[in-house]
């Protein structure tokens, strides 16, 4: 049955929190669907009993929220095509199984794990790769259906046709797997009677109405085995699109060696969610106009999912903390706030304090460490502090600073600012031998935010210790 809009689907399986491919997956999905006008429909593959989690599928949905990526039937919200939980769908997949059984597309298979393991480790020791050698399809049906009802353990596999499976993909092009490359017959349910992957996610794309299939290019070989399921089941495959891997700025495959790498800890990290889902955006897609600082709903607008791209995607930390910096400025300054109490609770830092780093902070996790220069300075590092020590203007300069912190009658953001012009126009030094002696001095870097707001800040007494201190220092 061919449906009148595109159908796509998300389908992460609860077994680990949500990583950043995964996520980009979801973006991928959610933005070609709304370009399509189509619908997104999130399907829990938890047919893994074992490894699935409660906990899991809730940091999923989360995480997908938190993003911004919407879809219009699933588990939490339902459908006409539900359940959207694979656990609940046992009695679909059976059905198909016993059509498919009918017609010999599959078969029983009653190898012992043991027998597996030792034709895996002899094709390892002959270096060949791992595969099933078929040896049970040529069971006659009646010994197969007696030994089923003497009680004998099976699996179920499907049998691959000898030939070779091709399919389109949109990215990458005619695709062909020769059958020998697939591993053998594969098992479409295990003997504890749960269903495997492949075999499921054919089943509820076609009963689902899927249309486009996006996922990760690890998937491929999958889609080999799938299309083959298609076939037995006389159903029209969906478009396929198989994203490239995304890389760590080494061009090595993105890890945790590489820093945060799911949605929760970036969320942690202080990335914002319109950030990350621009980011997600570029990794593997390109718009045509070249510009990649979009809004979601720009995003949507523009995409097209002919120029996903088939090179390996690299992350790009340094563009995420740009996207990112440039969307907490954009913040109005009651959000801001509102997220930097998260990350900084001291009471006695206020609003002034916390506003006056929103234009220079890449991620709000940075906020303790930039606060900290107001509060309690780390040490200057010995290159700034030799670079200082070198300039024959910076012990001048702080001493004419301090002598003017000195002479101030009142001490308020407006004559800390007026005593500042002074110093700056007195002709002492300029540029950076004038502010970074003094930066170095009362902040502990020579980089920050504004100084004259800094200053005040930091307060007159700091300011007078401070500066008195790193004088013996220097
Ligand atoms: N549950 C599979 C995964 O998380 C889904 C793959 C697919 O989209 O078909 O990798």
């Amino acid at each position: 049955m061919s449906t009148p809009y595109a159908r796509l689907r998300f389908a992460p399986s609860p077994t680990g929190p949500l990583h950043i491919g995964n996520a980009r997956t979801a973006v991928f999905n959610h933005l070609w669907a709304k370009s399509m006008g189509g619908l997104l429909v999130l399907r829990l593959e938890d047919t893994d009993t074992e490894r699935s989690k409660p906990e899991y599928e809730k940091e999923i949905l989360e995480g997908l929220t938190w993003l911004g990526v919407e879809w219009q039937e699933g588990p939490d919200i339902g459908g006409p095509r539900g359940p959207y939980r694979q656990s609940e769908r046992t009695a679909i997949y059976q059905h198909i199984i016993d059509k498919l059984m009918e017609k010999g597309a599959i078969y029983r298979c009653f190898c012992k794990p043991e027998r597996l393991e030792d034709l895996r480790r002899r094709q390892n020791e002959s270096g060949l790769p791992p595969a099933y050698d078929n040896r049970c399809r040529s069971i006659s049906p009646e010994e197969s259906q007696a030994r089923a009802d003497a009680g004998e353990s099976f699996t179920l596999r499907f049998r691959l046709p000898a030939k070779v499976i091709d399919f389109r993909d949109i990215i990458r092009g005619e695709m062909a797997f020769d059958h020998t490359s697939l591993g053998g017959d594969f098992i479409v349910r295990r003997s504890d009677g749960s269903f495997t992957y492949n075999f499921a996610c054919v089943v509820d794309d076609v009963k689902m109405g899927i249309t486009h299939v996006l996922r990760g290019e690890d998937h491929l070989t999958n889609t080999a085995r799938q299309i083959c399921i298609y076939e037995a089941l006389k159903a029209e495959p969906p478009i396929f699109a198989h994203a490239s891997l995304i890389m760590g700025g080494d061009h090595q495959k993105l890890s945790k060696r590489h820093g945060a790498t799911t949605i929760a800890e970036m969320r942690r990290d202080g990335y914002l969610p319109e950030a990350l889902f621009n980011f997600l955006t570029l990794l593997g897609w390109s718009p045509a106009d070249g510009i990649e600082e979009r809004s979601r709903t720009e995003m949507e607008k523009v995409f097209d999912g002919r120029r996903l791209n088939a090179a390996p995607a690299v992350f790009n930390q340094d563009k995420l903390d740009w996207l990112n910096a440039r969307r907490i400025r954009d913040l109005s300054d009651e959000r801001y706030l509102e997220l930097a109490r998260r990350y900084v609770t001291e009471k006695s830092v206020g609003n002034a304090a916390l506003l006056l780093f929103k234009e220079e902070l890449s991620c709000l996790s940075e906020l303790p460490g930039r606060i900290s220069m107001i509060s309690s300075p780390p040490p200057p590092s010995e290159e700034e502090l030799a670079e200082i020590k070198n300039w024959p203007e910076s012990r001048t300069v702080l001493k004419d600073f301090l002598r003017r912190l000195r002479a101030m009658s009142d001490f308020t953001p407006e004559t800390m600012g007026a005593m500042i012009d002074e110093f700056k126009a007195s002709g002492i030094a300029s540029g950076k031998k004038l502010f970074w002696p003094l930066r170095l001095a009362v902040s502990g870097s020579v980089k920050g935010p504004q100084i004259k707001d800094l200053l005040y800040l930091i307060g007159r007494d700091n300011l007078e210790k401070r500066v008195v201190e790193f004088l013996q220092k220097i």
